[in-house]
């Protein structure tokens, strides 16, 4: 394993230890629910959207180390970024973790870059996208609305 492996691995272990904006997020206006039944993960993502920009996002939910890890550096990474950031970021991160070369306006990864080593394991793939997904429809509006009282 080569110094680089041994710091991603380090990231993702203690993002899967002590996830960041772990939590209900109390006034959030959009809210997803996302399942992955090959892993167990469940995960629950809370949105504050204020016109196009993701103001505050929080996520609870129990799953693996990669899937909650994922979910961390996710949150941590489009706090304050415009829907449509946040959907190049979606696609940036796809391909990485499913080992596709980055298209020509791929933005900076960053921390998600530690990912990257996901694509050697398919099975893994779902764990690392599950929160992506889950935030996509929280802000598609296509999951539940959330309840004010
Ligand atoms: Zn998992």
């Amino acid at each position: 394993m080569t110094d680089l492996q041994d710091l991603y691995q380090e990231l993702i272990l203690d993002h899967g230890r002590r996830p960041r904006n772990f939590g209900r997020l109390e006034d959030a206006n959009k809210t997803a629910e996302g399942y992955n039944p090959l892993c167990g993960d469940k995960i629950r993502v809370y949105v504050r959207v204020a016109g196009d920009l993701v103001e505050d996002i929080k996520f609870e939910g129990a799953g693996c180390a990669i899937s909650t890890a994922s979910a961390s550096i996710m949150t941590d990474a489009l706090k304050g970024k415009s829907r449509a950031e946040s959907e190049q970021l979606f696609k940036a991160f796809h391909d990485l973790v499913t080992g596709q070369q980055p298209g020509p306006d791929t933005p900076d990864l960053g921390k998600l870059e530690v990912f990257s080593g996901v694509s050697e394991f398919p099975t893994r793939v779902k764990c690392a996208t599950l929160s992506w997904h889950t935030l996509r429809s929280a802000l598609s509006g296509e999951g539940e609305a959330v309840s004010t009282e």
